[in-house]
């Protein structure tokens, strides 16, 4: 068995909290410094009143709502600071979070909360209207508070604490941990990923998962990492990206973030120029945007010293495009998925020879080897399967033992799914996928959960979903083939598949409709044991796409 090793290696502490860790701060980090901002109300937190509320806040959940270790909080809520709070809150009261995505559909968050199970949901304007659908059929008992500045007329607000003054106020001083504390057998947070097959599944991070990925992450590229970093951060909190950025690495550092809940072009770059950011952390779709729009040249970036893009494969085209319009601007990539608690690879601002289709070196402590398609060991280089171990990998997949043993291999090695090689320099290329998964401008789709949803169509009586790439968006789109009920073949009639399409449409987030198209097949390709043959439908697709 070959492995190849970071080159860099850290010692993590293993009886540490994430919240002991976060109170501990990284340096020097002056008390009136603004760390959180939001971009649409210009709300701004200071560095030492955001700790005080987050002592203050975690007395109130554990008094006035007797919040427990070990409670599960779900939140459910577009990009602020009242998030934030609500999570380092939780962290300290000594409970587990866990942020689901605001624009999933009622019935994805109906199935989320079922497989949770969290004892409190805390919600925002956004899910008002949907939340009634989501918990009609759930058999959970939650409480459910608000946060927000649009107050429910259904359910009360969360008490969290607005003040910034410590005296005369109640506040838990230390973190709360259980007795017997074991910082690696503690969940901290929970967050959902289709991982390398079948539906979303609940991925469970470790206090030492999440402590260990900010020692990782900073012991490579200590210049990627700064308090004096400046950030506008538009991903949804609820994606892995924003774990170890918006919630841990940035407030360990006391860097400052300004938080979008969405990507819009225009206000991006003025906030890139007016709240002179060092650095813009992007998406691949986002990076073609950047590229080729000619707002983004309406702007001045002086102080903007690196791009830094992960959560999909970044094409060298629109790298290189990127790198010709903003030419002083150094351009990193970190790759990495949910169950490493984010990163396994990334790429530093000094990291001057970095290729434009390499993703990075291996950030420290982690071992990586590949397999071939047979589970064989193909040395230590690939190309192959990408597997690795480290201090990072989940604890598991919640109530799922089997596909837990499924992506953790004997010794601890996750299996990513994804497909690369390591060249003589130790940089990383990721060539392609061999788990199902699709990413829509950085969003997970699993193809597993869209099919259970088609064959439920009347038409249909079988469906195989697959991601097809769009060279013009930078991103896969989702298709479906499909195979129609028999008295339809042979018609593959565009308003019959527009109709299958509506029917997912009306049933899936905005994120996971179609885009890619809906196909009539006569049979779906399989293979002797039954197997549908994915890697056929994706030649199919290339082919048909290329004709066009
Ligand atoms: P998620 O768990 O949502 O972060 O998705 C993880 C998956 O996104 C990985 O397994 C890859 O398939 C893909 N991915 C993330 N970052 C990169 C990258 N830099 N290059 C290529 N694929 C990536």
């Amino acid at each position: 068995m070959s492995t190849y090793y970071s080159p860099t290696w850290t010692h993590i502490p293993d009886n540490l909290s994430i919240s002991q860790l976060m109170a501990s701060g990284v340096g020097d980090i002056s008390p009136h410094k603004t760390i959180y901002e939001e971009a649409i109300t210009g709300k701004t937190v200071a560095y030492e009143p955001f700790r005080c509320q987050i002592r203050q806040t975690a007395y109130h959940l554990r008094h006035a709502l007797s919040l427990q270790p070990g409670d599960i909080v779900s939140i459910i809520a577009s990009s602020c600071i009242d998030y934030i709070l609500t999570a380092q809150a939780v962290w300290w009261a000594g409970g587990i979070v866990s942020p689901i995505n605001n624009s999933l559909h009622p019935d994805e968050i109906f199935h989320a909360l079922n497989l949770i199970k969290p004892r409190f949901v805390v919600v925002d304007e956004t899910v008002y209207d949907k939340l009634p659908k989501a918990l009609e059929r759930n058999n959970t008992s939650c409480a459910i508070y608000t946060i927000g500045g649009i107050p429910s007329t259904e359910w009360p607000p969360l008490p969290l604490s607005q003040s910034s003054d410590t005296k005369g106020y109640l506040e838990l001083h230390t973190p709360i941990t259980i007795t017997g504390f074991n910082s690696k057998a503690t969940c901290a947070a929970i967050l959902l990923s289709s991982g390398t097959t079948g539906a979303p599944k609940a991925v469970m991070l470790s206090h030492y998962n999440l402590v260990a990925a900010c020692f990782q992450l900073r012991t490579d590229n200590p210049q990627n990492w700064r308090g004096s970093q400046r950030e506008i951060f538009f991903p949804p909190l609820s994606h892995v990206y924003a774990l170890y950025v918006c919630f841990t690495m940035n407030l360990w550092l006391g860097a400052y973030v300004c938080l979008m809940p969405r990507f819009d072009v225009k206000l991006y770059c003025r906030l890139l120029q007016d709240r002179s950011a060092t650095l813009a952390r992007i998406v691949p779709a986002v990076a073609r945007v950047l590229a080729e729009s000619p707002v983004a040249r309406e702007y001045r970036y002086p102080d903007l010293e690196y791009f830094s893009c992960a959560a999909a494969p970044l094409h060298e085209e629109t790298a290189g495009k990127l790198r010709k319009v903003f030419p002083g601007v150094a351009l990193c990539q970190t790759y990495g998925c949910t169950e490493l608690t984010g990163p396994c690879v990334q790429s530093g601002v000094r990291d001057k020879d970095l290729p434009l289709s390499a993703s990075g070196t291996l950030i420290s402590n982690t071992g990586i080897r590949f397999l071939d398609p047979d589970g064989k060991d193909v040395g230590s280089r690939g190309p192959g399967e990408i597997i690795c171990r480290a201090p990072n990998v989940m604890m598991g997949y919640m109530h799922n033992v089997k596909e837990t043993a499924e992506i953790i291999l004997e010794g601890g090695w996750l299996r990513t799914g994804d497909l690369g090689y390591l060249d003589s320099k130790g940089y990383l290329y990721i060539y392609g996928r061999l788990k199902e998964l699709i990413k829509y401008k950085g969003f997970q789709v699993a193809p597993a959960e869209l099919e259970n949803i088609i064959i439920q169509h009347a038409l249909v009586e079988e469906a195989a979903v697959i991601g097809v790439w769009s060279a013009s968006q930078d991103t896969e789109l989702p298709r479906a083939y499909v195979v129609l009920r028999e008295d339809l073949r042979g018609y593959s009639n565009a308003a019959v598949l527009q109709e299958i399409s509506d029917f997912v449409s009306d049933k899936v987030s905005n994120y996971k409709r179609l885009r890619g198209g809906v196909v009539a097949i006569e049979a779906l390709p399989r293979n002797t044991t039954g197997k549908v043959l994915k890697k056929v439908l994706k030649d199919k697709a290339a082919n048909s796409d290329k004709e066009r």
